[in-house]
């Protein structure tokens, strides 16, 4: 079993980038029988907000990514804030520091500005030189009584190669001794990211981490750490980033929208996780799925290596599927809220099977409810169209509807023969009469919504 997590920082509304994190950890997991934990990495206490947390939750469910572990869910290892998880990092500081493999720091910001300078200058790549490393315990003991509040470092081990395949981009080696002793606590005893980001991936048992290729460089720090103390090591996939279509950074520039403004636009989430599945991951099956049928063919070897690039076309083509292929109270339910016009109950369905393929976004349902049920108003195109048709349409038109009522087929056929007419010379017309519109779905569905009586009533508004 995969259990995998999505472990976001509460600091803004999440952006697409997070939320594809977010749904191929899902679908890893629920490709088989595993476990999908939502921890909230909180510990910044100043950046991090409860109304972020809302949101993503919030932004998690409408996606349908639900968390088997986690907050609100609970599960067997909680709590599922890092902020709340205090007296468990309180235990692995203590081990750390007891077996020697962690040290305090008592370096000044300015020190260490200065040591990275002298680097820098020397050609070398900046890490911690190791000035607290060799402190002896009167050394500080004298700084801690003075009044100093220490960092506490990591004491990365000498000489060692730290090995790991990734899932995403295969086999990776770094050496230790690139590696400087890196802050697990920070001076004001809060825990650094290096730190309870692997602590807690161990303790919940995650399996397989997946997350932006801007973390591959802290794997092998956090192989260490977890080493040092004994935990079990997940498997890890560094996912390439999304890149807007300048190839930049997905920013707001560039096109992203975060999800609630999608939500607010009208996409499904159906639209919004089809496209996600297929960014820079290739899926066998050009269909609209469930979230179960894209986790039955989720692969992460199959995810992209290069940066994938963010397409609003894809994304609106994926919301085109969802609007064709969804069940019709989904598309009732998504446009209900946009009609002025009353639809009567038991033509919706009808009403959502004839205009479906003809909406952009729900409020374009308006005007079709306004072309069954309403008035339907002439469009200045529509009045053109009307008004170039010979007279003797219409006298037909009438005559046909007696016949054939709204079977339009054969009201079309007869009407056409009546006034000699056929091709656009006839439905041209005729729609502009029924509909108030020169452009729209198929009549042969809207007649029967339209109605007889309405029928008749907007061929006479024009015969007289
Ligand atoms: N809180 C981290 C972030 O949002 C989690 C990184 C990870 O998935 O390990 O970047």
């Amino acid at each position: 079993t995969t259990i995998t997590r999505f472990a976001p920082s509460p600091t803004g509304l999440i952006h697409l980038g997070n939320v594809r994190t977010a749904l191929f950890s899902w679908l890893a997991a629920h490709r088989g029988q595993g476990r999908f934990i939502l921890r909230i990495e909180d510990t910044d206490a100043e950046r991090s907000r409860p109304e972020y947390v809302a949101a993503l939750m919030a932004d998690l469910r409408w996606l349908g990514l639900h968390w088997e572990e986690g907050p609100e869910a609970g599960g067997p290892h909680g709590p599922y804030h890092q902020s709340e998880r205090g007296a468990v990092y309180a235990r692995y500081y203590h081990e750390l520091e007891a077996q020697a493999f962690a040290y305090p720091c008592f370096c000044s910001p300015e020190e260490l500005e200065l040591s990275r300078k002298l680097q820098l200058s020397q050609g070398r790549a900046p890490r911690y030189a190791g000035a607290c490393r060799r402190l002896s315990a009167a050394e500080r003991a004298a700084r801690l009584e003075a009044g100093h509040q220490p960092t506490l470092r990591f004491r990365v081990p000498e000489g060692q190669t730290v090995e790991f395949t990734d899932v995403v981009r295969g086999p990776q080696r770094f050496q230790s001794d690139d590696i400087g002793d890196f802050i697990i606590r920070r001076a004001d005893g809060t825990p650094a990211f290096f730190f309870c980001n692997a602590i807690d991936d161990a303790l919940m048992e995650v399996s397989l981490v997946l997350r932006g290729e801007d973390h591959l460089t802290n794997t092998p720090r956090q192989i260490l750490l977890l080493q040092a103390l004994g935990l079990p090591v997940p498997g890890y996939g560094h996912m390439a980033l999304i890149v807007g279509d300048d190839g930049q950074p997905l920013s707001k520039r560039n096109g992203s929208r975060n999800v609630a403004e999608l939500r607010e636009a009208g996409y499904f989430p159906e639209a919004v996780d089809n496209y996600l599945a297929r960014l820079g991951h290739s899926l066998d099956s050009d269909a609209l799925l469930d979230l179960a049928g894209l986790a039955a063919r989720f692969d992460a070897a199959h995810l992209g290596r290069s940066p994938a690039r963010f397409d609003p076309q894809q994304l609106d083509h994926w919301q085109r599927q969802a609007l064709l292929t969804l069940p019709w109270e989904r598309i009732w339910a998504w446009l209900a809220d946009y009609l002025a016009t009353p639809v009567p109950e038991s033509r919706r369905e009808a009403f959502v099977t004839a205009v479906r393929a003809n909406l952009n976004g729900p409020e374009e349902a308006e005007l079709w409810a306004a072309a069954c049920f309403g008035d339907a108003p002439l469009e200045p195109g529509a009045h053109a169209v009307i008004a170039g048709a010979p007279e003797a349409l219409w006298p037909a038109a009438l005559a046909a509807l007696d016949t054939h009522g709204t079977d339009f087929k054969a009201l079309a056929a007869q009407a056409g023969q009546a006034a000699g007419l056929k091709g656009k010379q006839l439905f041209m017309p005729l729609r502009a009469a029924l509909t108030g519109q020169t452009h729209g779905p198929e009549l042969a569905q809207l007649l029967p919504l339209i109605g007889p009586e309405r029928a008749r009533a907007r061929l006479q508004r024009i015969a007289n």
